[in-house]
């Protein structure tokens, strides 16, 4: 097992009970045009690194929750 993810409804669970959500970024304006929004929602920068990303405890607590990741250690930072 990678790493574990620490939901703060259900404790340290494995992330295969978790769908990744992508990572954690600005949203354009509510009046930026279709590109803007597109690139917003479909492209990511995939990055290596820390970073700050979104995962949904599907098989759990159904609860969406933040966290920040080394994409190459998958060391889980605590803030
Ligand atoms: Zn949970």
């Amino acid at each position: 097992m990678p790493f574990l993810i620490d939901c703060p409804n259900c404790g340290r669970r494995s992330p295969y009970e978790f769908k990744f959500g992508g990572e954690c970024k600005r949203a354009p304006d509510p009046g930026a045009d279709v590109k803007a929004w597109c690139d917003y929602l479909y492209l990511y920068e995939n990055m290596s690194g820390v970073q700050d990303e979104w995962w949904y405890h599907t098989m759990g607590c159904r609860s969406w929750l933040k966290i920040r990741r080394n994409t190459v250690t998958h060391e889980i930072i605590e803030e």
